[in-house]
């Protein structure tokens, strides 16, 4: 039996209209911290740090301790990398803790102390990548330049091509595609990035899109195809028994312990012996734990 191939949709390179998009963001997007008009870059920065493969609502509660006590590069990088993998709490992923501690460091003694504008600059910084080092750029200092995160990859994907995204990293042919689409006046261009991200997040979201609520209902090329779907879907990843949870156990044993533990402490937290060594010699190994000359262990000082 011969299968009849679903049609290519027509791409729609208006979809994206600037002027719906920014009156979407204007009335609809969230009042976030770091979005303030008082925020400024390092506060930017150290968001883009924590929204890595975390949600929002996980970050609010731990961003805003996090910026009070260290509202400035420098007054992170006067304190130890402990200190900052204790207050990372349970966003998951410390070793960001790690990355963000040293590119406090990094900027407070190779740049005066102020988080620099410059793409190829912040890409220089220890745990920040294309992504981050545009994300600030645009957002804190409102350069031109493509912001292409998952949500922003299935908007182009759906609005602009008419097929649903897999849910893959972006790719350079998504930051080009964005690139022609961005609005010429760069203020307005970040403004724009950031519009696309907020409807991602809150209308077009992966399995639920809101179209009858949505600002680019009549240009979408996905629905105007009538929703063609992909074919390929990533396995969901699972967590249960993983070496991830182990490490999260551990590490929390050592965030809750206010003295160095002795290996033998760490046995409650996983059944598994073997498991349990695995992840405490890893552990060590990314410099997320310390081991002591007397096989204790603490968090790097
Ligand atoms: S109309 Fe629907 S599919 Fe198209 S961009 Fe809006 S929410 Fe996404």
């Amino acid at each position: 039996m011969s299968t009849v191939p679903e049609p290519v949709p027509d791409s729609r390179p208006d979809a994206l209209d600037p002027d719906a998009l920014l009156a979407f963001f204007d009335g609809r997007g969230r009042d976030l911290p770091w979005r303030a008009a008082r925020a400024g870059p390092w506060a930017v920065m150290v968001s883009e740090f924590m929204l890595q493969q975390t949600p929002v609502v996980r970050v609010l509660p731990v961003f805003g301790p996090w910026m009070e006590r260290w509202p400035r590069p420098a007054d992170l990088a006067a304190d130890s990398p402990g200190d900052a993998v204790r207050a990372w709490g349970r966003l998951g992923y410390p070793r960001r803790a790690l990355r963000l501690h040293a590119t406090a460091t990094a900027i407070t003694i190779g740049h005066g102390g102020r988080v620099p504008s410059e793409i190829s600059t912040l890409m220089a910084l220890p745990g920040v990548g294309d992504y981050t080092a545009r994300a600030i750029a645009a957002f804190a200092f409102g350069a031109r330049t493509p912001v292409v995160d998952t949500n922003v990859r299935r908007v182009l994907s759906r609005a602009v091509r008419g097929l649903d995204s897999i849910r893959e990293p972006a790719t350079p042919a998504d930051r080009r595609e964005l690139e022609s689409l961005l609005p010429p006046e760069p203020l307005v261009a970040a403004r724009f990035s950031a519009a696309v991200m907020e409807l991602g997040a809150l209308v077009c979201t992966a399995n639920n899109p809101a179209c009858p609520d949505c600002p680019l209902r009549e240009r979408c090329a996905w629905r105007a195809a009538g929703y063609p779907s992909v074919t390929a879907r990533r396995p969901v990843q699972t967590w249960a028994g993983t070496d991830r949870q182990v490490r999260g156990r551990i590490m929390s044993f050592l965030r809750d312990s206010t003295h160095p533990v002795v290996p033998a402490a760490v046995d409650v937290v996983w059944p598994d012996a073997d498991q349990r060594a695995r992840c405490v010699t890893s552990l060590v190994r990314d410099g997320l734990a310390v081991r002591l000359p007397d096989g204790a262990l603490t968090l790097p000082s």
